[in-house]
Formats: C-alpha cells, structure tokens, sequence
C-alpha cells in the first residue's frame, strides 16, 4: 500500500531534492510546507505586516483569512509550484529577503494551525512525501517513514549559496549562513512546534554525503 513519508530537518539540508526525487520515483504527491510559510511570508512583505525589520503579527494573524496557498504542476517540468492567491510566486519567495523573515512569521501559532491544516488535508489517504520542520513530529506523527537530515551550518551554506548564485541572486556566502544559522535557532527555540527528530525517525548527517548514497538508504 502507500505510505508517507516525513522528511524534516535543519535548513538547507537537501531535503526538498531528496523529497522530490523520492516522490517521483514512487509516483507519490509531494509537498514542499517550507514553500507555503515562505509565500505567507511574501503576503506579509507586500501588505506591510513587514516593515523596517518589524513584524506585525496581528496584523498579519486579521488577515489570514485572505491568504489562500495552492500548488499546481509546473506541465514543463512537472514539479509543483506554489501560487499565492493565484499568482505564482515559486520564484519571489526564494529570495534572501523571504528568508530572513519566514522563521519569525513560522513562530506565530495562527499561521502553523491553518498551514498544518492543510497540509493534512493535502495529504490524506495518499501516497505522499512531505517535506518541513514539524511533520514527522505535528502534521503527520504516525508517518511509517520519517527522516530527519542534517549537515554541518557550512556545508548547508555553501549549497544555497551555490544556488542562489545560479539564480543570479547578488549575495555573500557569508549572508547565506548567517541566516541559516539564524533560522536554525528560531525554528528550534520556539515555543510552538520547535523543529527536533521525531521519535522513529531516521537520522541522516549528509554533510559527506552525495544524493545518491541518501536516496540508497532512504529506499533500503
Ligand atoms: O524548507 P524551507 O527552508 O523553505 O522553510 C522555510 C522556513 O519555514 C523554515 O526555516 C521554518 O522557519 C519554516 N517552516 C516551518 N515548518 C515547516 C516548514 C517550514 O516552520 N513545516
């Protein structure tokens, strides 16, 4: 039968890659959660709930009720891409500037309760790999795989920082892992849903590690 599949873990760990390449080759869903705190957040910059560093979180708590996150298949390359209120955003809230704000606005309990809701509705009775920070532990506890990766804060760094050239974004490397570092520690320290191992879950540090070794265990 289908089963699903957690997959959490510190920022930047390759979760998203492996969760794809998962997902494709068990024909099964999957959803990035990572990418609809990450559009809540763009919502929150473009209606001022962010300014000058500051985040209005009740303002932005009033106005959830108008956020509506949805994934469509990209029909090109047959990834899901995320649409905030219909518009694609896959491409805005990749950008350093979401993620120096989406740990503070993950801390909000009115935003972790509508996201975790629909991811759960997302995911029922499917063959599903999902990947975030709290899904082996909150959005689906009974899981029958759960995987939680890890990597040294540099080598994690290096990766989006690699990445984040290739879109042509102009940063520092040195930017990159003060904000992984950064989001590291909020996600771990709040008080709602902090990111840990889920108990069952199957720990893997990939900081020596290629994909391939990864998806070889992960299948095994
Ligand atoms: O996975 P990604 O790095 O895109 O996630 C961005 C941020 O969203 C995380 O650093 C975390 O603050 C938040 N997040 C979360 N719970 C999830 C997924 C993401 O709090 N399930």
């Amino acid at each position: 039968g289908k089963i699903t599949i957690a997959i959490d873990g510190f920022s930047s760990t390759g979760k998203s890659t492996i969760a794809k390449q998962l997902a494709d080759w068990l024909d099964y869903i999957y959803v990035d959660t990572g990418a609809m705190y990450r559009a809540v957040t763009l919502f929150a910059m473009r209606n001022n709930f962010i300014s000058s560093e500051i985040l209005d979180s009740q303002g932005l708590i009033s106005s959830l009720e108008n956020i509506s996150i949805t994934f469509k298949k990209n029909q090109k390359t047959g990834i899901a891409e995320v649409y905030l209120n219909g518009e694609n955003v896959e491409k805005q809230i990749r950008t350093l500037e979401v993620s120096e704000f989406v740990s503070p606005v993950a801390t909000i309990s009115e935003v972790r309760k509508k996201l975790v809701h629909q991811q759960q509705v997302m995911g029922q009775g499917k063959g599903l790999v999902m990947d975030g920070r709290d899904i082996g532990t909150v959005v689906f506890p009974d899981a029958e795989l759960k995987i939680f990766l890890d990597a040294s804060a540099e080598k994690r760094a290096q990766r989006r920082y690699k990445e984040l050239l290739e879109r042509g974004d102009d940063i520092l490397y040195k930017d990159v892992l003060e904000n992984v570092i950064e989001r590291d520690h909020i996600d771990s320290t709040r008080e709602d849903s902090p990111l840990r191992k889920a108990e069952g879950a199957i720990e893997i540090n990939n900081s020596e590690m290629n994909l391939e070794d990864q998806f070889h265990i992960i299948l095994q």
